[in-house]
């Protein structure tokens, strides 16, 4: 993977190779801390995606041994991707590092731990999938048994956004593959690295075509995943305005769809709230990569009883975070993703000042020693924040955290549901009882009690509303990857017995 100057290069791994791309062209992965350049991939296109989608078809249709292989082996092969993970924890974690962003403390503390515990652990329930079940035997109008079967979709199109690229990845290919399907994951054009090499070693245990990677502009290797003729499924993680072009895309040929999209997560705190734990809690929630995740708690509903005193506290817990270079492990916070995003927060944090709100903290580039080619943002606390604001309405995607105040519950929960979007909702409070009551009325995917990011392998993840559908994660995300069959067996060998036949065969005695 070496290219004549030392720098790495990825090319795109397609039926069990790596090769390199029909236009023969590569792009620059940049360092978001620094501005350097850590690599070259390649930049495939609609041809090299019909290369691609051949050997999944044939990996799927004609060399039949992953979907024909059964549910347990399947599941030890999942265990194998788990170890391999492990394995190659290290260079996983510094490889997704130096073009994500995301800082060294989280990737290899959390998101490679996530990522084998993914296939790990669906390595243990595909075992336990109902991939067969038996009806029970119905007497009339004739003895019938029928069985219902799920099956492997067949070719899934899997792309992912450039937040979590390792993490993101595995929520699509550990189920896709439990359920034994073949796949072309196209991660984000800016974080390709980390996927492009764990394809390469996955494949070292995977059948040759079941697992293919083509890097590329959403614009043509997304665009050809999602309309061409020969892929079933597309699962999708991304803005939720690709999202909806996704869907328009897969609904030509009615390809079988699963969107995770943004969100703006509101976190209601009741005035009985413990202020110190919602200090450091709700920051967790927004500052976790730099404010770059989906499901990030962005407004925070605050009762005009504890305003002022949560404020002051939100503010003086904000000023100990530290920014810095994502590979100290002493960093909290890394850089946003690239210059134009940069660029995008800069002015979602404008815009709140020009529509009335107050920065209390933060609200600058942030500088880091080091770090001089880097795009770091500083935690940013905006107070006085309405709810029909640019800041409160639109996925920011950055470490700023809108302050809305509310004076009952009742018109907190309406501030909380006035959202287009539906990913991550929570409370905070000391009575869980009546958070659960809460809980009931927050249109959301998922609802935290007392913390964010509550994030568990094995519980449902996904959006309500304009924050996209489908659910990842666990069994759940097995069933998104599955057909379902009915398979019927008549018993009755005398025609004349056959009462349905009677309706159209009047003269059978
Ligand atoms: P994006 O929508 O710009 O890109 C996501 C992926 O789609 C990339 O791989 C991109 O190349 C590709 N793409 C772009 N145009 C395409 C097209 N026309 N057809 C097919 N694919 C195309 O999103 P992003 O900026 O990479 O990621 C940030 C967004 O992702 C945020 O909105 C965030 O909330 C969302 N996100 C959601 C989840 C979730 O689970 N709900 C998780 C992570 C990120």
């Amino acid at each position: 993977m070496q290219s004549a100057n030392e720098m790495p290069r990825y090319p795109l791994f397609i039926n069990g190779e790596y090769c390199e791309p029909a236009s023969g062209e590569y792009t620059q992965v940049i360092n978001p801390a620094t501005g350097d350049v850590v690599g070259e991939v390649a930049m495939g296109n609609e041809a090299d995606v019909d290369k691609a989608v051949a050997a999944a078809r044939n990996a799927f249709d004609n060399n039949s041994d992953w979907r024909r292989m059964s549910p347990e082996k399947r599941g030890k092969v999942l265990k194998q991707c788990a170890q391999i993970v492990l394995a190659n924890a290290q260079e996983l974690a510094l490889l997704e590092v130096s073009c994500s962003g995301g800082t060294l403390n989280r990737v290899a503390g959390m998101d490679i731990m996530a990522v084998a515990d993914l296939f790990g652990s669906l390595g243990d329930e595909v075992t336990q999938f109902p991939f067969v079940e038996a009806l029970p035997t119905r007497p009339l109008p004739e003895l019938v048994n029928t069985q219902v079967w799920r099956e492997p979709i067949g070719v899934c199109s899997l792309i992912t956004a450039w937040n979590f690229p390792l993490l993101l990845f595995a929520m699509k290919v550990a189920p896709a593959l439990a359920a034994g399907n073949t796949m072309i994951v196209k991660p984000a054009e800016i974080t390709p690295t980390s996927t492009v090499r764990l394809v390469e070693l996955l494949n070292t245990v995977l059948p040759k075509g079941v697992l293919n990677v083509v890097v590329g502009a959403g614009s043509v290797v997304g665009e050809a995943l999602t309309l061409h003729k020969d892929v079933d499924k597309v699962s999708f993680t991304g803005s939720t305005s690709i999202g909806r072009h996704v869907q328009q895309n897969a609904a030509l040929t009615m390809k079988r769809v699963t969107l995770e999209l943004g969100g703006k997560g509101p976190g209601i705190v009741m005035p009985d709230a413990d202020i110190e734990r919602v200090a450091y809690g709700a920051l967790w929630g927004v500052y976790m990569n730099a404010g770059q995740a989906c499901e990030s708690g962005t407004r925070l509903l605050v009762h005009e009883d504890i305003y002022d005193e949560m404020i002051q506290r939100l503010k003086e817990v904000s000023e100990e975070v530290v920014v810095g270079n994502p590979m100290d492990p002493a960093t909290g916070m890394g850089p946003m993703s690239t210059e134009t995003h940069y660029n995008k927060v800069m002015q979602y944090i404008e815009s709140a000042v020009a529509d009335g709100a107050e920065i209390v903290t933060g609200g600058k580039r942030a500088d880091v020693a080091g770090c001089e080619g880097g795009f770091f943002v500083e935690p940013t606390v905006i107070v006085g924040v309405k709810n029909d604001m640019k800041v409160a309405c639109e996925e920011i995607f950055g470490p700023v955290l809108s302050v809305i105040k509310y004076s009952s519950l009742d018109e907190a929960i309406a501030i909380a549901n006035d959202s287009d979007y539906g990913l991550s909702a929570g409370v905070w409070t000391e009575n869980v009882v009546q958070a659960q009551q809460i809980a009931r009325d927050l249109r959301a995917g998922s609802v935290w009690i007392n913390d964010w990011h509550m994030m568990r392998t094995d519980a449902p993840f996904g959006g309500y509303k304009q924050s996209g559908y489908g659910r990842e994660f666990g069994k759940y995300s097995i069933s998104s990857y599955v057909e379902t069959k009915s398979v019927s067996t008549s018993f009755e060998r005398n025609p004349a017995a056959k009462k349905m036949h009677k309706i159209v065969h009047t003269k059978l005695a």
